[in-house]
């Protein structure tokens, strides 16, 4: 694309993001703590499901100071729900850094954010460009795909990068990066791009082209997970500290294969994580047979404290589903 034709996309994509955008808490103002919540609520996880965790988490933990100076357990029971645990890990790693070695002072460009745990190179462009107006383009799947249709050609690796430098309007950056992810959010979208309410589309090389790969196979599993109760209680067993996933959080006990027979099948859930979707029935089982449910690390919680324990995003939609959590 002519240098002549990118002034007048940039004013054009400019002026309907400032009508259109969504009213999202995090576009509020350009705390730069605030942004980068938002931003790692935000990876591989849908707005609607950020939001309400959003709010409560920042309620909990309105600044760094407060974030690094709290347990991590207590930070996990705060991002129950939202998945992807390690994010929540590392974020709190990574205030506790700023913390000790940066004074509190989070870092005002991308090259010192991406020294920080967690920090990717979409994230700290992210906030550098949000929360402190630094000109460095953002490339996520929305950017990508609409940098595609527009220049009528594909591109991989470093080379998307470089293409989204060359459009960012360097004077507005934030908002022109979170205006190229709200047109491939919500007009520019992977199937059925609204091309004739697009604010671009005079500059688009291949309006509506399919940019889409081939959906991956998902894998799909069965299981079973015991629902032991006693005395006002929830029998919960915890997740190894060397667990490859969700580490260190609590969950209902594993059923062996076939053990659902000796109890009663309260409900079925299904729960997608990755490229996995599970079907899992949850077994109320009588308090006899819990040995063969017990896992190491177990304990009673009583169901007045299961709200403080960081609890699996099953777990915490099983107890709800039956009643035992808000
Ligand atoms: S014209 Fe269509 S394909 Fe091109 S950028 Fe706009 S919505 Fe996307």
């Amino acid at each position: 694309m002519p240098e002549e034709e990118i002034l007048p996309l940039r004013r054009a994509l400019l002026a309907w993001y400032r009508q259109n955008r969504r009213d999202l808490p995090w576009r509020k103002d350009h705390d730069a703590y605030r942004v980068w919540v938002s931003e790692i609520m935000l990876q591989q996880t849908r707005v609607a499901a950020v939001l309400e965790h959003y709010r409560l988490f920042l309620e909990a933990f309105p600044s760094i100071e407060v974030l690094a100076a709290d347990e991590e357990s207590q930070v996990l029971a705060r991002w129950s729900g939202l998945g992807y645990y390690r994010r929540a890990r590392l974020l709190h790693k990574a205030a506790r850094t700023v913390m000790r070695e940066l004074g509190g002072n989070i870092p005002e460009n991308a090259a010192g954010l991406r020294r920080l745990e967690g920090v990717g190179r979409y994230t700290a462009a992210a906030i550098a460009s949000i929360a402190c107006g630094e000109a460095v383009a953002v490339v996520d799947g929305n950017v990508e795909r609409v940098l595609a249709r527009l220049d009528g050609r594909p591109r991989e690796g470093e080379a998307v990068w470089q293409r989204a430098q060359e459009l960012l309007d360097p004077r507005h950056a934030g908002d022109w990066n979170q205006a190229m992810m709200e047109l491939g959010a919500m007009v520019c979208t992977p199937r059925a791009p609204q091309c004739l309410a697009c604010p671009v589309h005079e500059w688009c090389r291949a309006p509506g082209a399919d940019t889409s790969r081939a959906q991956e196979e998902r894998k799909r599993v069965r299981m079973a997970r015991a629902l032991v109760t006693n005395a006002g209680r929830v029998y919960l067993a915890q997740r190894e500290a060397g667990a490859s996933k969700m580490a260190g959080m609590w969950e209902l006990p594993e059923l062996a294969s076939g053990a659902e027979r000796d109890g009663e099948v309260l409900c079925t859930l299904r729960h997608s994580i990755t490229d996995t979707d599970y079907e899992v029935h949850i077994v109320a089982l009588p308090l006899r047979l819990l040995k063969a449910a017990e896992k190491r690390g177990g304990r009673w919680v009583d169901v007045a404290n299961l709200a403080k324990l960081p609890l699996t995003g099953l777990t915490r939609k099983a107890l709800r589903r039956q009643g035992l959590l808000a």
